[in-house]
């Protein structure tokens, strides 16, 4: 099978984002991580265009990357300037990169009206600076741009601009689907007819105006392309570029092609996560592949089938691309989610406590809770139903004071008083607001039994007023993020007074940090064994 060469262009088509800025510490970060993923072409930015990009690759030597290469981009010589005096092919040397990625036009019609020049000079500005990127030693990228247009409307030219570049000594030809316009097929079947003329290896860029980007690669791999540029989570101008992430699974699992090693791939939910982090997007939980939500059953049936067969309503296996499989809990669930909730973390519980704590969510969720994403609580009310459970803690009462001083401003104060064993422990704690106060104080109390609980830090914090047309009778949920050093975890709480149901949240959330600082949740695998029948209701 031949090699595929993975090409990414997130640091610069992916910056083009509108809501993307990435720093140059960013940049250089993420380009470590693409070169341990085994991306083997890293395109650093177009340093012609900006002092941030230059930044990066004159900083690109501190990477010791294994195996990646860095690519810098830039277009054509000027079309009335020698290379020598072109002052973005200079800038392109200065890069000091192993390869460069020149753009050239291959659209008779942008040649014309937008860049202005004759269809001749346009052929000799693309042998002009290939051969001069070849004579500085440059591996040499040729991306057409606007290849698939182009082609569609002059192939005669559109082949000669690619010719130009093959006959200069360019290493690959890119063929550019610039406006995203095309579809699977007409990609198909241009390339297999460039392929038919071409020694050259061929490269396929595509963007997903259409939404084909990522089937329009993959056309383009069957059709001969052995090089395929794209982005980490499709991030890219307008709609976006091609998504690697889903594009390397692809190759790898369904098209058989050995992209990256298995352990890498099993890196890729990961890297797209990290790259979601760093440009401060929020990941689409339904993304294909790398999503949260990419294997996540919620119908009982479905969880019931699962449990029987886990390739039953999964495309592949979560874990080839770092992914786990998860059942989600709620109203709509049957015993089985419950069932494999628990088994994936280590605890095996009965039919009869199942079917108790199932019950008690449907209620719940009809007084305002949500357990679809507060997997803390529902690990907390599985092991609350067993016969054997001791509670780390047992809350008697609390009492909030808030007080608006002249001079002195807003001050909250919090009493609590639990149970811990057989002793009774009250403490008191003041906070910048009625839920921070308690929060503290319940820690307090806390902290000499768990001193686990020191490491604990609120992470998020999401208020959602429920039934809002009953105005201040309201009932407010609350979903409550904290995290250690080592896992994140969510709860929740109901009520239709938003101290409460923050205190119901916030307690959970730190009796779910004493389990967890125990062990009491290590177990947690993405595939759980066994055959009950976890028949759906
Ligand atoms: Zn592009």
């Amino acid at each position: 099978m031949t090699q595929i060469l993975l090409y990414d262009t997130t640091l610069r088509d992916g910056t083009q984002r509108e809501d993307i800025s990435l720093s140059c510490d960013d940049k250089l970060n993420i380009a470590r991580r693409l070169d341990q993923f085994g991306i083997r072409y890293i395109e650093g930015g177009w340093p012609g265009s900006n002092p941030k990009d230059a930044e990066f690759f004159s900083r690109a030597g501190e990477l010791e990357l294994r195996q990646a290469r860095i690519s810098a981009f830039g277009s054509t010589r000027h079309k009335n300037k020698r290379c020598q005096d072109d002052k973005n092919l200079q800038a392109l040397l200065r890069a000091s990169t192993p390869t460069v990625t020149l753009v050239g036009k291959s659209w008779d019609f942008h040649v014309r009206d937008i860049l202005d020049t004759t269809l001749q000079n346009n052929l000799a500005m693309i042998r002009d600076s290939v051969a001069y990127l070849k004579d500085h030693g440059k591996e040499v990228m040729f991306d057409a741009e606007h290849f698939f247009d182009g082609y569609k409307a002059n192939p005669e030219y559109a082949l000669k601009t690619i010719e130009a570049a093959a006959e200069s000594g360019a290493d690959f030809l890119i063929l550019c689907e610039t406006n995203g316009g095309a579809l699977p097929w007409e990609v198909e079947n241009i390339v297999q007819a460039v392929g038919a003329n071409f020694d050259t290896p061929l490269g396929i860029h595509a963007h997903n105006d259409s939404a084909c980007a990522v089937a329009n690669s993959l056309a383009a791999v069957r059709a001969g392309c052995v090089q395929v540029q794209g982005t980490i989570n499709g991030y890219g101008e307008r709609v976006g570029n091609a998504d690697l992430s889903s594009i390397i699974p692809d190759l790898q699992l369904k098209m058989g092609h050995e992209v990256v090693s298995p352990k890498q791939l099993a890196g890729l939910t990961a890297l797209s996560r990290f790259v979601a982090e760093l440009a401060n997007l929020a990941l689409d939980n339904h993304k294909p592949f790398v999503g949260q939500s990419a294997f996540a059953h919620k119908g009982g049936i479905h969880v019931a089938a699962v449990l029987k067969s886990v390739n039953s309503y999964q495309h592949v296996d979560p874990a080839l691309v770092g992914n786990e499989m998860r059942a989600v809990v709620s109203e709509l669930s049957g015993r089985g989610n419950l069932v494999y909730q628990a088994r994936a973390r280590g605890l095996e519980i009965s039919r009869e406590d199942a079917q108790r704590v199932l019950h008690q969510i449907k209620e719940m969720e009809h007084e305002g809770f949500s357990f679809e994403a507060a997997e803390a609580s529902v690990d907390l009310m599985l092991h609350r139903v067993r016969e054997d459970y001791r509670p780390p803690f047992e809350l008697i009462d609390f009492m909030v004071v808030t007080e608006q001083r002249q001079r002195r401003g807003l001050l909250a104060e919090a009493t609590v008083k639990v149970k811990i064993g057989d002793e009774i422990k009250l403490t008191a704690a003041e906070g910048n607001g009625p839920v921070n106060a308690l929060a503290l104080a319940l820690r307090k109390a806390l902290l000499d039994d768990y001193p686990e609980l020191a490491s604990l830090r609120l992470a998020d914090y999401k208020v959602r007023i429920l039934n809002s047309e009953r105005g201040t009778a309201a009932t407010t949920r609350v979903l409550i993020d904290f995290h250690d050093d080592t896992r994140t975890w969510t709860t929740v709480g109901a009520s239709a007074n938003i101290i409460e149901a923050s205190w119901r949240a916030l307690s959970d959330s730190m009796e779910y940090a004493i389990l967890a600082g125990a062990g009491v949740f290590d177990h947690t695998s993405s595939q759980p064994s066994g055959t009950d029948d976890g028949a759906a209701e």
